[in-house]
């Protein structure tokens, strides 16, 4: 019997030419040699997915298209079948498996198709064979048995999801950056390993925007109790652990901070202040499956109000057009504007559930740079705040200084 079930997902650095994808079959290698049954799930190379989707752009501007995804999810085909010849040039067995061979159904939301089920059998019977499992991520079919993907990063799911479906003992994802950080370090030099974090709070950092896991694979893996690990694919040294938060051993006040670049802010003036007026101007956008973020309603004058609200900035023409088009009673020319250029910072720690003062002490930070608050939204364990995109790296650094996270956790100053 096997010592244990692991599944390994590699990122695109981690696959970005055949030097490292020969050492990525090393590993697999060495994994399996240990006594381990290997399941890998594999993104396409660095860079290959923006240029697959380019080419679909030149003629077809959306992304929400079953042809879109037909193209990009051949990315990652490529990949499995690199990785296979790989472990089989090194004397070990592998097998490759497309979305479709582990039957990973999805719903049919193109580009953002959400896992329904996966077939472990096709898997179980790889290692029954001695061989290593080599599987396509991002990709899925929906029941009809169309290409779907899942989305930006979703390999992060097909990962969790598969050592879900496969009861493994772990999922490592192996990634460029040592872990996770309480900063982008890309961004951040200062920014700190993070040893052990709860999936609440790493689903929170997620959500406002820190790509290191895709938020629905911090989803998956806390829904079925699947151990994450995050760790650098470029040496053998421990990562981060996701993990219940009893396990966190998260006494932190504040975990870490994350910044959303590239978004929107539309505003419409004066709308009347009466029930549906929201969902009036909001309900086609959520059809048209544009993604709301903050939304903002001021206090009521005259009987009619202001309503704000922030959108990926790649949207925003399209959110307009829809706008004027079926709700243009509610947002005439003189009352709907909007700025692009916009930025959301956000302060995440579960500590915050017991300790008032991160928000005071977040708006004081960034008022003594200068830097204006646009809007602000807030949860039990966050803190977000809406500024001019221009201001985005200052305040990630000022906010990450003025809340020591440059020190270790026992280190911090309460607020
Ligand atoms: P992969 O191709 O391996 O999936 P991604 O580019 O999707 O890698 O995610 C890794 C990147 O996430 C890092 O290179 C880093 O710049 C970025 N990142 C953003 N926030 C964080 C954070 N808090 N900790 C670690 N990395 C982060
Ligand atoms: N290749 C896909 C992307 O670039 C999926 C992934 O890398 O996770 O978004
Ligand atoms: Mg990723």
């Amino acid at each position: 019997m096997p010592d244990k079930l692991i599944v390994q997902k590699y990122g695109g650095t981690s696959v970005a030419d055949i030097d490292r994808i020969r050492s990525v079959a090393r590993r697999c290698l060495e994994t399996q040699l240990a006594g381990n049954d290997v399941a890998v799930v594999v993104s396409a190379m660095a860079g290959e997915t923006n240029r697959l989707l380019a080419l679909t752009h030149e003629l077809h501007g959306e992304v929400n298209d079953r042809e879109v995804d037909v193209v990009v999810a051949t990315g990652e085909q490529v990949s499995v079948g690199l990785l296979a010849l790989a472990i089989r040039a090194l004397g070990g067995q592998a097998q490759s498996f497309l979305g479709h061979q582990v039957k990973i159904v999805t719903d049919d939301s193109h580009a953002r198709a959400r896992i329904r089920s996966i077939d472990p059998e096709p898997l179980r019977a790889c290692f029954r064979e001695g061989k290593i499992a080599v599987i396509a991520g991002f990709q899925g079919v929906d029941e009809a048995g169309n290409i779907t993907t899942l989305g930006r990063g979703g390999s992060d799911t097909t990962g969790v999801a598969i050592a879900a479906a496969l009861h493994a003992d772990v999922c490592e994802i192996y990634t460029d950056v040592d872990g996770v950080f309480t900063a982008d370090p890309r961004v951040v030099p200062e920014a700190r390993q993070i040893e052990r974090i709860s999936y609440e709070a790493m689903l929170e950092l997620a959500s406002v925007g820190a790509k290191v896991l895709q938020i629905r694979s911090v989803e998956m893996g806390m829904k079925y109790g699947v151990p994450i690990h995050v760790r650098s694919s470029f040496h053998h040294q421990s990562g981060t652990w996701v993990v219940p938060e009893e396990q966190a051993m998260e006494h932190v006040l504040v975990s870490g901070i994350a910044a959303v670049r590239d978004e929107s802010k539309i505003t419409v003036r004066a709308v009347p202040d009466i029930p549906g007026v929201a969902a009036k101007l909001l309900s086609p956008l959520a059809d048209a499956g544009i993604v709301i973020d903050i939304i903002v309603q001021n206090v009521s004058r005259d009987g009619s109000t202001d309503m704000s609200f922030t959108l990926p900035r790649q949207d925003r023409e399209r959110a307009i057009a829809i706008l004027r088009d079926q709700a243009g009673e509610l947002c005439p020319d003189d009352r709907l504007a909007w700025s692009d250029g916009v930025a959301k910072i956000s302060v995440v720690g579960v500590g915050m559930r017991s300790h008032a003062g991160v928000a005071r002490r977040m708006f004081q930070l960034l008022s003594d740079e200068g830097i204006n608050i646009l809007m602000i939204s807030t949860s039990e364990i966050k803190i977000s705040c809406v500024i001019l995109e221009k201001y985005a790296e200052l305040a990630l650094r000022v906010l990450h200084e003025g809340f020591d996270l440059h020190l270790p956790p026992e280190d911090r100053a309460s607020p």
